[in-house]
């Protein structure tokens, strides 16, 4: 089993965690319906990429329909 040699002090051990945190993102507004959205990905609120709808939104979903048999 492998073991370390030296004893991590706690300026090396922290030292090394200085690179660990996340920054915050920076969502935008969508230029079609003004949600927040992440820069670069397509607006989950309405499907809509460069103002251009590439992702068609479906609001109702019925989970009751029999059409798959
Ligand atoms: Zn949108």
């Amino acid at each position: 089993m492998a073991v370390p040699q030296n004893r991590v002090t706690r300026s090396r051990r922290n030292n090394r965690r200085s690179h660990d945190g996340l920054s915050a993102s920076n969502p935008q507004e969508c230029s079609n319906c003004g949600e927040l959205k992440r820069a670069h990905h397509v607006c989950p609120a309405c499907g809509h990429y460069d103002d251009r709808e590439v992702v068609a939104i479906n609001d109702e979903i019925d989970l009751d329909e029999e059409d798959a048999a």
